[in-house]
Parts: C-alpha cells; structure tokens; sequence
C-alpha cells in the first residue's frame, strides 16, 4: 500500500477525469514499497503533451521535454514530473533513442525501464501494475534488467552505470544474468558523456553500501577510470597495510561521509601507489611520493570528468596532503589553519581517519586523530588569531608606520605568523611595537 502525496493524487485525478489513464510510476513506487520517503514523485499518462497542457491550463507548467513526452507541473506540494506512456524507438548511438513513439498503454512504457524494481506503476485505486515481477525483486534485494540485459545494455550503455549506483545505494545483490551482461558491454560506456558517468559515480561513491558495490564491479569501474586499475591486487607488503591497494582504498571510501569530495578524494588518495612502489632488501613495500603522484592522476580525472573547479581543487588538496602530519602542537595546528581553513582541514581529519581505518592494521592508532579533533576545537573555541582579517592591525597602521607597496603586505603577513607562533600578542601596541622592530632590523641589515 502507497500513500500517495496530496499534489500527485490530485494531478492523477485531474488528468483520469479528463479521460487519461494516468499512474505514479519509476523511483517513487520502489522506494515506497521499500519504506523509503521517495525524492520525487513521477507519474505516466495516456495523455500527449498537448492534452497535458490542456488540463493544467492557467496552471504553472514548464516544457521539460516536449518532446519525449514529458512536463513540469509545479505544484504547492512540489514539482512533479508528467510523462506520456511512450516507447522507445532503436539507439542506434548506444546513447539516445533514434525517436519516442508515444503509446496507448502503460506496459510498453514499463518495458523500456531499464530494472524491474523501477518497472512498477501505482494507482490510488487501482492498486500496483507490476507486469516485470518488480515488486519480487524487490523483497528478495535484486537489480535485474527489464528483458534481455545485453540488448537493454547495449541501447544505453548508461544503465550498467546505474545498475553499480543502485547496488551501491541499495545494497541489491545484481542478478547474475544483468550482471554478466554488465561486464559484456562495459566497453560501450566510452561513448557515454563524461558529466553522465561522473554524476552516476558520484551517487555510486556516496552509496552506503558501497564497498561492496566497488568491490564487486571493479572491472566495470576500471573501463570509465581506467587510472585506477592498477590498485587492483597491488600488494603493500607492508607491516601497515593488510590489504591490497585498492581493497584499502575501497575500505577508506566506505568510512567517510557521504559527501562527494570526500568519497572521490578517499578513492583516488593513493591512486599514485603502483607507479611508486619499491621494496627493500627485507621485503617490505615502500610508496614515496605516492601523494604527489596521486594528485596528479586525480587531477587528469578530474579534469576528463569535468568536475567544477572548485570540486576539483578540493579533491586534489586532499589527495595531496592525505599523508602529510597536521602537526602535534597547537603552534603547527594553527599554522595549518591559518594556510588552509577550518573546512579543509575537517575534510583532511576525515580523510586521515578513513585513511586509518582503512589500512586494518591498528585501530589505536585513529585515537590521535580524535585527540586532534578536541586540540582543533579547543584552537576555534579559542577564537585564535588565524586571518589578516583577525589581525589587531591593518595595511593602513602600516602605511601609517612608512611602508608601502607590497612591503604592507609582506609585513601584515609576518605579524599574523609572529601571532600564530606566539611570538606577538595579537594587540595594536604589541604588533606596532613588533612592526618597527623588524623594520629597525631590515634597515640594519
Ligand atoms: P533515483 O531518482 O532515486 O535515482 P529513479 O529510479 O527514480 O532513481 P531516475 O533517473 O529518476 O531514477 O529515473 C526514473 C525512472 O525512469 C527509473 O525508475 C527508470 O524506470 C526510468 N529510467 C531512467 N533512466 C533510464 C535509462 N537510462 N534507461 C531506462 N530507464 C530509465
Ligand atoms: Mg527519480
């Protein structure tokens, strides 16, 4: 049983009562039967475009997609996707259907979803129509492919995309058939948009059961980050690490928040591993540099993948300072601070946790980093002086004082790190007294 939300059910009525079967249908159904709230609710109809319009005249309606059939209703309740029961013509670019043939009933449209969980339509009174076995599916936790899962593939290569997604943020096991047919027609993913493949990774990364998805469909992630291929079964031989390089870093991946710039940092950290790898005269591996390698291995990522600009700085600032100490006195924490922020430097702890956790060696070693979280509140509570904005001084006392040009500037940020270091009281008299020492110091000099 589905409850349905008073602006769908309305929208329902309003277009059956004009003569258009109309039904909830795709995400909204499955998540609901799973007892998940649903994000959005799209409903099908019989209707075209035209007669929509007609129904929802003089209300607010945006043309979404005309022509696949589908509009915008904007409703009190929110907005809701309305879509003509269509089928798809052929795809003959393994990306977009050669044409949309609008069509008369709702099982043809349920055919060309892609898993039979996302398969389902729901109606107030008419109850479920679940013609592809969906709702058994979804008991037993299973993603299979509407039909034959090589053809269903090979017209959108997409879908195998959105299987590992769903996996991930399901926790469905993929029928072995699907499955097989993931692995077949992987390699048509390269005809597929890059910000498409980043966007389904993305959700995918942020999955919660997510290491399991990465694990079991490394393959199917190597053909669209094919840089991170050689982790798999890359061995640490390090007293360090119990696992592989990438198992490690899919273990780290699972242990931060779902935040995307986390998940994609903690994947990629040590990505630069494998081209670093020695091992010495007792056989244990060593990775120096691997962060820097890293960095630039994400950074041709993330370029490739169109991440924005500020995504990817950072994601490369985390790939890139993962290994780096945050310093074990409150004189380092707040030089660390000052350079790179109170945000960037929580995400780091992040990492380093995950970073830790993932490694599966010695769990004892995570309590520093909590005892660093309390040093890092202890500094903020404190309102310590970490910006040129904070300081009790400004380019004009400088001027004030017979400097110019960048010299302003080179002093106001000695005074901060003198504050920092504790070499200055953050006060007008402290800085100004310290300001003329070290000019008296340079016109010695
Ligand atoms: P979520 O919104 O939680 O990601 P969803 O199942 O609602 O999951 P959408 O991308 O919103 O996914 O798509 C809505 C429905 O449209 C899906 O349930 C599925 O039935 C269908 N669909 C979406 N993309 C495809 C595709 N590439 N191939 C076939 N069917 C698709
Ligand atoms: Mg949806």
């Amino acid at each position: 049983m589905i409850r349905l939300p008073a602006h769908a059910a309305r929208a329902i009525a309003r277009l059956e009562a004009a003569g258009f079967e109309t039904w909830a249908v795709g995400g909204c159904v499955r998540d609901s039967l799973r007892g998940a709230a649903p994000h959005d609710w799209d409903l099908c109809t019989a209707a075209r475009p035209e007669q929509m319009q007609a129904v929802f005249a003089g209300e607010r309606v945006l043309e979404t997609g005309l022509k696949h059939g589908t509009l915008t209703l904007l409703t009190d309740g929110g907005p809701l996707e309305i879509t003509t029961f269509r089928a798809d013509g052929g795809y003959s670019d393994g990306r977009h259907p050669d044409g949309v043939r609008f069509v008369g009933h709702v099982q043809d449209d349920l055919a060309r979803r892609d898993f039979t969980v996302g398969a389902m339509a729901w109606h107030p009174e008419r109850g479920l129509y679940d013609p592809f076995g969906g709702q058994t599916d979804l008991q037993n936790g299973v993603l299979r492919a509407v039909g034959d899962p090589d053809t269903r593939f090979q017209e959108d290569a997409l879908r195998i995309l959105r299987a590992v997604r769903f996996a991930s943020q399901l926790g469905f096991s993929v029928e072995p058939e699907t499955a097989a047919a993931m692995r077949r027609q992987a390699a048509r993913l390269d005809c597929i948009a890059a910000e498409r493949i980043r966007e389904e990774l993305t959700g995918m990364l942020c999955g919660r059961f997510v290491q399991r998805a990465l694990m079991e469909f490394a393959d199917v992630i190597g053909c669209v980050l094919p840089e991170v291929t050689p982790m798999f079964g890359c061995a640490q031989q390090n007293p360090h690490h119990l696992y592989d390089v990438w198992e490690h870093s899919v273990r780290a991946t699972g242990q931060v928040p779902a935040e995307p710039v986390l998940r994609w940092s903690m994947l990629l950290h040590d990505c630069g591993k494998p081209a670093c790898k020695t091992v010495d005269g007792n056989g244990v591996g060593h990775f120096y540099g691997h962060p820097k390698v890293s960095r630039e291995i994400a950074a041709q990522i993330t370029r490739r993948l169109r991440f924005s600009g500020e995504d990817s700085a950072r994601i490369l600032l985390l790939v890139e300072q993962h290994d780096r100490p945050l310093g074990d006195t409150d004189k380092l924490v707040r030089r660390r601070l000052s350079r790179i922020g109170e945000g960037r430097f929580r995400d780091l702890l992040a990492i380093k946790k995950g970073d830790a956790v993932g490694q599966g060696t010695h769990p004892e070693d995570i309590a520093w980093l909590y005892d660093m979280e309390t040093r890092l509140n202890r500094i903020l509570a404190a309102d310590a002086c970490l910006s040129l904005r904070q300081l009790a001084v400004n380019g004009n006392d400088m001027v004030s004082l017979g400097l110019s040009g960048p010299a302003v500037g080179e002093m106001l940020r000695a005074l901060l790190d003198a504050v920092i270091d504790e070499q200055a009281d953050n006060t007008r008299d402290a800085l100004l007294a310290f300001a003329r020492a070290r000019m008296e110091e340079q016109h010695d000099e």
